[in-house]
């Protein structure tokens, strides 16, 4: 079987749809392929778009923000992930981008936290979603698409109606086995792709698992594992792309060998992510030439807030020293934590867990009411004195403050259940900044978690889609115009 397109882009999430939807709108035939029905990471997500320089939403809502600004906060999060020039029109198309979603069907609100959260309530879409408190001026950048719940879904739905509207065409259940090259140049991909009854019970299978994956892996397991044992029956189909092909495949989380062998100190966390994040797109650029980078930078999201009392207090290690800052961002010091060998209590005083425990009615969100109770219940243990509370915990007595009496929280890597510590992989396939190329490898380009970009050094909430639009939209640009010169 053989199916001929301009450009083929791998994978439909929020990386691939962006650009497949700027590929189509360039004039060419685009055919998108993913492994499962699509949605990947994106649709499972939150839905924060990190945005600034004065989108629509910050206007309306009398922030003040600037590129200036976003620029210089965002160099301090960044760093060399990708060069001043790229992170200088990152934040220079900022508000464009959003705009460009907001054409795309993607609803957003001006409606600001006016709370430290790691996730907005549904009475609140913008918000200080990374450290920008520690900064001068911090201006809330995090765009909560409009949705109840989890908003990943909505969003990711808007960007598949938009892939429609363009004229793309979709092959689901259709996994990319191999590039096809032809003198050095990527001309297609080799693919598996289901049909029939297999198909049908593959699409039940993976869509039933996408969130026992990731919130009860026992069971996500077991219904992928039926899923990826379906995939035998899959036919060989050639997909020939006149123009080029987009790996935009997501990244390596659910691979731990691969993981472990980058980033060995990363262990016992939640796989941020779906079964489709095991790195098969990056090894399918690495086959073709292409080289990885920052393969050892991982995420590590250890929230404290909400309640957002919690973030006054002070985060200790075994041997009772301070480390830290409980206001940053939950990856900043979820980085700190691993660097400490996993293991970290949250020190707080008796006016701040009464502060805390009058907040959870207003400032949380259903999902996140599982983390509050093991952070004022299950993980919490409480003392009249500093010795005590610390005897409790297992650890050297800190240096107290505040009022008695104290409470030490864990909120190592491995606290226990209904507090897991969720990882995402920030590296992939090395490319070039101004195009999307993969770096020495003509006809391939690439996108999302599965190339840098400008979240790969550190994340904060909204990097990774707002990279994904960025560098999918680049991707799908370039294509077109690199094949027309
Ligand atoms: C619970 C959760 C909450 C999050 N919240 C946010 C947030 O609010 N803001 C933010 O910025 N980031 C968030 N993230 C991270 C963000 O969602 C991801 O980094 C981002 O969605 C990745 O997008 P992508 O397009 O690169 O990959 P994906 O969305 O994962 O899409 C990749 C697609 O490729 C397919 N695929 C894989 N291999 C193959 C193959 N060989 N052949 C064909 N198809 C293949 C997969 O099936 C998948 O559909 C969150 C992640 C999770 C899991």
């Amino acid at each position: 079987m053989e199916v001929t397109a301009d450009v083929v882009v791998i994978g439909f999430g929020a990386a691939g749809a962006c650009a497949a939807v700027e590929a189509a709108t360039a004039g060419a035939s685009v055919v998108v392929l993913d492994r499962f029905t699509g949605g990947g990471a994106t649709a499972l997500s939150g839905g924060v778009v990190y945005a600034g320089g004065g989108t629509r939403q910050q206007v309306e809502a009398g922030v003040t923000d600037s590129v200036d600004a976003m620029y210089s906060y965002l160099r301090h999060e960044v760093r060399d992930a990708v060069s001043p020039a790229t992170l200088r029109r990152f934040c220079e198309d900022s508000a464009g981008m959003l705009a460009w979603l907001e054409d795309q069907g993607v609803p957003f609100d001006a409606r600001v936290s006016p709370f430290k959260t790691s996730y907005p309530t549904d009475d609140y879409y913008l918000y200080l979603s990374g450290s920008e408190d520690a900064w001068p001026d911090p201006a809330p950048r995090g765009h909560r698409t409009r949705a109840k719940g989890t908003s990943g879904k909505a969003f990711f739905t808007r960007l598949a109606e938009a892939t429609r509207r363009a004229g793309v065409r979709v092959l689901p259940q259709t996994r990319a086995m191999e590039l096809v090259l032809e003198d050095g140049r990527v001309t297609g991909v080799r693919c598996r792709t289901l049909t029939g009854f297999p198909r049908v019970l593959h699409a039940m299978l993976s869509r039933a698992g996408a969130k026992p994956w990731l919130y009860y892996p026992p069971l996500g397991k077991k219904l992928f594992g039926l899923a990826a044992r379906l995939e035998r029956f899959g036919r060989p189909l050639v997909v020939t792309a006149g123009q080029g092909v987009i790996i935009a495949a997501g990244g390596f989380i659910a691979d731990r060998a691969l993981v472990h062998e980058h980033a060995p100190a990363h262990r016992g966390g939640l796989a941020l992510g779906t079964p489709g994040d095991d790195g098969g797109g990056i090894r399918l650029g690495v086959a073709a030439g292409g080289k990885t980078a920052r393969m050892d930078k991982i995420s590590v999201w250890r929230f404290v807030t909400p309640p957002s009392a919690l973030q006054r207090g002070v985060f200790v290690d075994s041997a009772g020293q301070r480390f830290g800052d409980a206001t940053r961002y939950g990856a900043a010091n979820g980085s700190e934590i691993v660097e400490r060998g996993g293991k970290a209590w949250l020190l707080i005083d008796d006016e701040i867990l009464q502060i805390a425990r009058a907040q959870v009615r207003t400032q949380t969100a259903p999902f996140q009411r599982w983390q509050v109770r093991y952070l004022l219940g299950r993980g919490l243990v409480t003392a009249p004195t500093i010795e005590e509370v610390a005897r409790k915990a297992g650890i050297a007595a800190p240096d107290p403050f505040g009022t008695p009496p104290y409470s030490l929280i864990n909120v190592s890597v491995r606290a226990g259940f209904g507090y897991p510590c969720p990882m995402l992989t920030l590296g992939g396939l090395v490319v070039d900044e101004d195009t999307g190329q993969v770096q020495g490898v003509p006809g391939l380009y690439a996108a999302g978690r599965s190339a840098v970009g400008v979240c790969s050094e550190s994340y904060v909430s909204g990097l990774a889609l707002a990279d994904c639009v960025f560098s999918g939209r680049r991707a799908g640009h370039h294509v077109v115009k690199e094949a027309r010169c």
